[in-house]
């Protein structure tokens, strides 16, 4: 496969990651008709987050992280993995954009030798 070609197509791969990122992010309820609680630990900070203390929580889920999402106490919490994904992304594409200029400027220059 074309070079270029890869890098155009993980370009598209990450504007929609952006995109699941970006709705994959929520504030969630607590269902508070259960009969039994249930509870987990904050990705972040470990605190225990049960549902017949909180009521509410935070979940970041994209695809490409296994399971049902990553579930946080506090939206601070969130917000810092969040912007962890988010960075992660927009540095990949910045040097994917990067290389892509890199890459052209040595086609057009090799082709400059070549018509000479
Ligand atoms: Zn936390």
């Amino acid at each position: 496969m074309d070079l270029d070609y890869q890098m155009m197509t993980e370009l598209t791969a990450i504007e929609l990651n952006l995109e699941e990122l970006k709705v994959g992010y929520k504030k969630k309820y607590f269902r508070k008709d259960l009969i039994k609680a249930w509870s987990f630990k904050c990705h972040r900070c470990d605190k225990k987050v049960s549902s017949n203390e909180a009521d509410e929580y935070f979940n970041v889920y994209v695809s490409w992280i296994e399971g049902l999402g990553t579930r946080f106490c506090s939206k601070d919490c969130s917000d810092i993995f969040y912007n962890e994904l988010l960075n992660e992304l927009l540095a990949r594409r910045d040097q994917l954009i990067k290389h892509r200029e890199l890459l052209g400027k040595f086609y057009s220059e090799a082709e400059q030798k070549f018509l000479r």
